[in-house]
């Protein structure tokens, strides 16, 4: 399963982890700190999306999770999901010119 980070947004805490089922959630996610469920979902250096399907899919997971008060968390989420597929798109194409390089020899 999953390890996403979360940031609460009621209190200072700026970061936490919490193992997070792909299918179903069995309880909601909370602030270790204060207990707020009113948290917002990172995406982790580490946990990087590696694909566009993958992207969407977690997309569409966030826009299930989320209410129309968190649109602008959203937002913020798209954007880092955005530079992840950026990242990725930069690493295939180093990837594609070392195939191309490698098919001339
Ligand atoms: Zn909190």
């Amino acid at each position: 399963m999953p390890i996403y980070e979360f940031a609460c947004n009621e209190c200072s805490t700026k970061r936490f982890s919490e193992l997070v089922g792909v299918l179903a959630q069995p309880s909601p996610i909370q602030c270790p700190k204060c207990g707020s469920q009113n948290v917002r979902k990172l995406v982790s250096r580490f946990a990087r999306i590696r694909s566009l399907d993958e992207s969407l899919e977690n997309l569409a997971d966030m826009a299930d999770r989320v209410d129309d008060k968190s649109l602008k968390s959203v937002r913020g989420l798209m954007k880092e999901v955005a530079g992840g597929m950026g990242d990725d798109m930069s690493t295939d194409d180093v990837e594609e010119m070392i195939e191309a390089a490698s098919e001339l020899e």
